[in-house]
């Protein structure tokens, strides 16, 4: 049994990743600003899991509060979820995103330095690959940054590097950063899902929404991409999945220490239209939609190559877009105005 910090804890995320981990009989403690969140999901992990989760309130940039936490507590690994994920408002607040994403993480690392906390678990995004050049994406493809937000994601990648480098002759430090393709779905029960704020950005819950009738229809960002129906192709991933493989990236840690990379991903690339059939299916409703103007900055293609993943770590998702379709919608339909329903 290890003694797990989950930062960003009560997000999407996070939460579904809590239920795994104590599940597996760790001891899990939720650290969360609930900038972006709700308490009522960690209550609903507690009650899906029936166990306990020690929720504390904070900000990862309080230093000072996070390394007596880590050695209260005594921790020793962190899987580290908090940030801010918003590509547009990055656009428009980038000094924020590098604050919270950036000198958040560094608040972290330090708060570990100062505690027994040597195993840290990070979410990247398949962003840090900017426009690749083929698919599918293995992990030695180049990196760039298309907006603030992927620059947070990258400069951190580039921090845990150069500080592994710094430490590991301690032969002590194991980092592992997770690069997320597309998160979707939600948790069987349909008690967990995401919750976005105000109108989704992401295609999976804006989907959801115009299902359970809350948006009237799916503006189609673009029909002139050089893909089999014109329209974004995306490696969609259930959340539970992704929650998963963090627990065997851990293991990976605790067999010895290293710093790794991965991609989380199926492998498997889906259209807008593939993914809003396959959500009609799911659902039994109708999902109306309109093409319009491609979206500024987005790609045609993304997928990923998993196999690193499989070799290294032995996870491989197990669930395809139906069930992940199946899943999204119990939880929208269940909770139309998520943890506030
Ligand atoms: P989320 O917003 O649901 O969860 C993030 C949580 O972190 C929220 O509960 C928020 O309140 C908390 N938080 C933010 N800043 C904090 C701070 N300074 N101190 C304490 N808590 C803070 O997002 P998510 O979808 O669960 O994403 C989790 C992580 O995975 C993020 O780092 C995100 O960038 C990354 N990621 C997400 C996706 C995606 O599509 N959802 C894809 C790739 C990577
Ligand atoms: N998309 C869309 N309409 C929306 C939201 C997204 O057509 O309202 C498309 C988007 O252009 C992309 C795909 O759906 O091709 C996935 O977008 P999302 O924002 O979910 O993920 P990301 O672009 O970050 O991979």
């Amino acid at each position: 049994m290890s003694t797990i910090l989950v930062t960003g804890g009560a997000g999407y995320i996070g939460s579904h990743t809590s239920v795994e981990l104590l599940n597996a009989d760790n001891k899990v403690i939720v650290l969360d600003n609930l900038s972006n969140s709700s308490k009522v999901s960690v209550a609903a992990v507690q009650r899906l899991t029936n166990r306990d989760v020690e929720f504390i309130e904070g900000d990862i940039r309080n230093e000072d509060f996070l390394t007596d936490l880590l050695r209260a507590h005594k921790v020793d690994s962190v899987l580290h979820f908090a940030g801010l994920k918003a590509v547009g408002e990055s656009v428009a607040q980038p000094l924020r995103y590098y604050d919270n994403n950036v000198q958040g993480t560094m608040c972290l690392l330090r708060a570990m330095q100062a505690s027994s906390a040597r195993n840290l678990v990070f979410s990247s995004s398949a962003t840090v690959y900017g426009d690749p050049a083929t698919v599918p994406i293995t992990e030695d493809f180049p990196t760039g940054a298309t907006n603030p937000y992927g620059q947070s994601k990258l400069m951190v990648e580039e921090i845990l590097q150069d500080f592994h480098a710094a430490v590991k002759d301690t032969g002590e430090w194991g980092i592992s950063i997770l690069r997320y393709f597309n998160p979707v779905g939600a948790h069987i029960s349909g008690q967990i899902g995401e919750d976005p704020n105000g109108i989704p950005n992401n295609l999976m819950p804006y989907i959801s929404q115009v299902a359970v009738g809350k948006l009237p229809y799916l503006s189609v960002f673009g029909n002139d991409y050089a893909t089999r129906d014109g329209t974004g192709v995306r490696d969609y991933i259930h959340v539970v999945d992704l929650a998963k493989g963090h627990l065997r990236a851990l293991e990976n840690l605790q067999r010895g220490p290293k710093l790794a990379i991965h991609n989380l991903g199926t492998g498997t690339g889906y259209s807008v239209l593939e993914t809003l059939k396959a959500f009609e299916q799911a659902s039994g409703k109708t999902i109306d939609y309109q093409f319009a103007q491609r979206r500024p900055g987005d790609i045609a293609e993304c997928y990923a190559n998993p196999e690193r993943a499989l070799k290294e770590l032995g996870w491989q998702a197990e669930f395809g877009i139906e069930r992940m379709c199946e899943d999204a919608w119990r939880w929208q339909s269940q909770y139309p105005d998520g943890f506030a329903s």
